[in-house]
């Protein structure tokens, strides 16, 4: 994957999409629409939240990550293996068992995210702590989350935990203690994530809160998935001694785990876009000022609930539960020589006001007070047949000069039905003459009544008589 600051890795298959609208509805930035009979996605919107990936059942919508080849790029390598990965399989009752398939997989080395998790939960603690003024806190772990407030909650910027996510301190420390092992150069050393999700792999090449991240690939769990399998039967036969992390680490990997790490009881875990959204509305009404924390994940359950795991996300999180019975509480803690770079942001978070609709206030207002109108002549159904989730979404495409109004069915239905009264009457007004065939003014009104006789079809179909309705009585 090449380097890009707007790079997005969910993306849409042209040849898949069939136009059904499905997507539209779903996305919880409205950043798809529906543009002859094919799905468009407005990139600056995107916060790669993988819910249309999830809801295509055309399989159009997809996301972008590596492939297990990229291992060739370098002499040595570290896989930073997600806590989501260990819910994936049955019956697992020691880490080191999925880790030491890693190592037969092909990596080098193993640094599980988890390890980095309980450093940032300590440090987290900390911070809350000395920062109750910016109480309730919000967990900065989820970049869909984070890429949410970016663009619609800007009101809620400063109460962002400033530290860096545990993948990215993961890979910070990996790549230190590669250099230092094998004095290898950092070119040399690639450090691979094993995300569960789109957001994550969006993460590594346009990451929040840094310039750059230390994660130099990303491969998607369900592909990791099938080629471990295999692997682990070999390695549970003779695990190595990898694992790094206990109950708290591994806990992040579901919905209220990062929570569970602050050993706080003012706190607040929502998982699923929508109660985010729900939750940072509350938020925005100041109904939570009571709590310290702010967990919120974009997926159903936590990271457990990805679009790149194959787990069912509550049978993934049972497994995990029933895996920390056998963990101890917490096994790293934050090394002596952690840096404030490997630990904290260095870059601050900007509102980016994607939404906004003219270049300057008046401009904007103006520009609103011409959707308000547009609102008033839709019908307010959101039927999402003209491509846009919303009539609202819609009236904003027309102001920025992005569709129609006659992209609205019922507004085209209204012209349809006008036009065919206007061309009823010019063929009524029009003079007979069917003597003399080469009249032109005969010629004009046959032409007339075949263009009626086309619009009265497409007028009947538009608006059908209440005889033609399903009477559901009957
Ligand atoms: S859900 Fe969206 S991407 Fe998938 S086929 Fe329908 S319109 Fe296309
Ligand atoms: S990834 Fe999420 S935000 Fe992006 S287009 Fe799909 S549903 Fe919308």
């Amino acid at each position: 994957m090449e380097d890009n600051k707007f790079f997005h890795s969910v993306y849409l298959n042209k040849d898949l999409c069939n136009g059904c609208i499905n997507c539209i509805k779903r996305c919880p930035t409205q950043a798809i629409r529906v543009r002859k009979g094919r799905a468009v996605i407005t990139s600056q919107y995107c916060i790669d939240c993988g819910e249309c990936i999830r809801i295509c059942n055309h399989h159009a919508k997809r996301s972008h990550y590596d492939c297990p080849d990229i291992l060739g790029n370098y002499k040595y390598t570290v896989a930073l293996p997600a806590p989501s990965l260990y819910s994936q399989f049955n019956n697992l009752d020691d880490i080191n068992i999925v880790l030491t398939a890693l190592i037969h997989m092909g990596f080098s080395d193993v640094y599980e995210v988890a390890a980095a998790a309980e450093i940032v939960s300590e440090a987290s603690r900390k911070y809350i702590e000395e920062h109750q003024d910016q109480w309730p806190i919000i967990s900065t772990a989820c970049p869909s989350v984070v890429r949410l407030i970016r663009v619609r909650f800007p009101n809620l910027i400063d109460h962002l935990l400033p530290i860096n996510p545990p993948v990215e301190v993961a890979a910070r420390l990996a790549r230190k203690y590669a250099m230092q092992k094998t004095g290898l150069s950092s070119e040399d050393i690639g450090i691979i994530f094993i995300s569960p999700c789109p957001s994550k792999v969006t993460y590594a090449k346009s990451p929040i809160g840094v310039a750059k991240s230390d994660i130099d690939g990303v491969l998607a769990i369900k592909d990791i998935y099938p080629m471990l399998l295999p692997l682990m039967r070999t390695a549970k036969a003779a695990p190595m001694d990898l694992a790094r992390a206990g109950r708290i680490g591994v806990g992040w990997g579901s919905n209220g785990g990062e929570a569970a790490g602050i050993i706080t009881d003012s706190y607040l875990a929502a998982d699923g876009i929508e109660n985010v959204i729900r939750v940072l509305e509350d938020m925005e009404d100041e109904k939570f000022t009571n709590l310290s924390f702010i967990e919120l994940n974009a997926c159903d359950g936590g990271c457990v609930g990805g679009v790149l795991t194959v787990e069912n996300p509550y049978v993934a999180q049972a497994k995990l539960k029933k895996l920390n019975r056998y963990l101890p509480v917490s096994v790293t803690h934050s090394p002596p020589d952690l840096s404030d770079e490997e630990l904290n942001w260095s870059e601050e978070v900007e509102y980016l006001p994607v939404y906004r609709l003219g270049s300057s206030m008046k401009e904007s207002l103006m520009m609103m007070n011409r959707v308000e109108r547009l609102c008033q002549k839709f019908p307010g159904l959101d039927c999402g047949s003209c491509g846009a989730p919303t009539c609202k979404a819609l009236a904003e495409d027309i102001v920025r000069g992005k569709a129609n109004e006659t992209d609205c069915i019922h507004i085209l239905k209204d012209h349809i039905h006008s036009l065919t009264s206007s061309v009823n009457s010019l063929v009524n007004s029009a003079p007979a003459n069917e003597v003399n065939g080469n009249d032109y003014r005969y010629i004009f009104k046959q032409y007339l009544r075949k263009v009626l006789s086309d619009m009265s079809m497409l007028d009947a179909t538009l608006n059908p008589s209440k005889d033609d309705d399903i009477d559901e009585e009957e």
